[in-house]
């Protein structure tokens, strides 16, 4: 992008009204492009949207640096010469200031700490994705938030101009672009940096950095960034999440972590016993059936054990049919010490839609049915 010193939103971040003149439009389809003498609306550049707002009251759709200068996207026309009064989405554009300058304070931190780049931008309706050509552990966030939020606390200001070549050679400034007219945004104690967009004033303006997300990339690093409102609103909905879990755990907000790996713990041990009790009551219940000439079907609370399997096998030759579950949905296991138990694993399979497999001895499976069902489909095979 080519830079001009001279567009009002160079001259003045904080110009959200202005006055200027029609000097180009150009016809498309469906839009009419609109370019003035001067403009207040900054266009899309450098991972970051254009300006939104208003023409004599006609909306700016957006707003693109083309051949033919800056061009305002608009769905009326507006002829050439009309004087024209520029109204900027003053709230839009204050939010797209602070988020940039809260990334170029954090990308200024990971610079002197880790040396790291930023090599990749993209402003979002929420939040900001920045790429670093590094990683980053948990601590080194945390103190990249302090850092980046104590200069924001510290107030210092944001200053933006356009250096001449000879001022240029002295600074050392972070940059990804190669700009044929660089432009210095200055964070006043802590970064030099080449950038077109309009900045806030002092770093007070931004009130919050916050680092939301942090994941691989392509290779990179990326942090997704919110700054000022988005920041708030976001620690405002977690502290409000913990408030509630805490109160669910009966502790404080910031001890539910440790709460919940008590909890997690304590239900292991429940899970455990859980288990346990489940093999014993098994065994109990195949221990006090009588020995069948036929299957011997066995409704047990866990899923058949060795244990409780052998002992099946004692009490019938023919073998052992273990079912456990609730009312459609038992898994079950067939078991003989020599007899061939998947003829009988495919029928019930067929009959209630069910799955599973194994060897000759022993099969596996799941299928649909109730208890009631399955006594039936034994009772009645019993009777052919
Ligand atoms: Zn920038």
């Amino acid at each position: 992008m080519k830079l001009n010193p001279d567009e009002l939103f160079y001259i003045d971040n904080k110009l959200f009204v202005f006055d200027s003149v029609v000097v180009k439009l150009i016809e498309y389809k469906d839009k009419y492009g609109i370019v003035l003498d001067k403009t207040g609306f900054f266009p899309e550049a450098g991972g970051q949207k254009g300006d939104l707002g208003t023409l004599n009251g006609i909306s700016v759709l957006d707003v693109q640096v083309t051949e033919n200068g800056i061009e305002h996207f608009v769905s009326c026309s507006i002829e050439v010469g009309t004087l024209v009064h520029g109204e900027l989405d003053k709230e839009l554009r204050l939010k797209k200031e602070r988020n940039h300058s809260g990334e170029h304070i954090v990308s200024a931190v990971v610079h002197k700490l880790f040396g790291y780049n930023n090599v990749g931008f993209h402003m979002g309706e929420e939040g900001m994705d920045v790429d670093f050509d590094g990683s980053f552990t948990k601590d080194e966030l945390v103190e990249i938030e302090r850092q980046a939020n104590r200069i924001v606390r510290e107030n210092v200001a944001v200053k933006c101009y356009f250096p001449t070549e000879e001022e240029l050679k002295r600074i050392s400034y972070r940059s990804k672009l190669e700009l044929s007219t660089p432009r210095i945004v200055e964070i006043v104690g802590y970064d030099f940096c080449a950038c077109c967009a309009p900045h806030v004033s002092t770093t007070g303006e931004i009130g919050l950095i916050k680092i939301v997300d942090c994941y691989k990339n392509r290779g990179n690093t990326r942090l997704t960034l919110l700054c000022a409102e988005d920041a708030v609103e976001y620690v405002l909905s977690v502290c409000s999440d913990a408030d509630k879990s805490g109160a669910m755990l009966s502790v404080k907000p910031y001890s539910v972590s440790s709460a919940i790996t008590k909890q997690l713990k304590s239900n292991e041990e429940l899970v455990r016993l859980n288990a346990e009790l489940k093999h014993s009551i098994s065994l109990e219940i195949v221990s006090n059936l009588k020995a069948s000439e036929n299957y011997l079907v066995v409704f047990a609370p866990s899923f058949a054990s060795k244990d409780v399997l052998n002992k099946g096998l004692e009490l019938s030759q023919k073998g052992v049919c273990i079912f456990s579950g609730n009312d459609d949905d038992y898994t079950y296991v067939l078991a003989s010490k020599a007899g061939d138990m998947r003829g009988l694993a495919t029928s019930l399979n067929q009959t209630f839609s069910g799955k599973g497999g194994g060897k000759p001895t022993q099969v596996q499976g799941r299928i649909k049915a109730s208890k009631e069902q399955i006594e039936k489909f034994f009772h009645n095979g019993e009777k052919e």
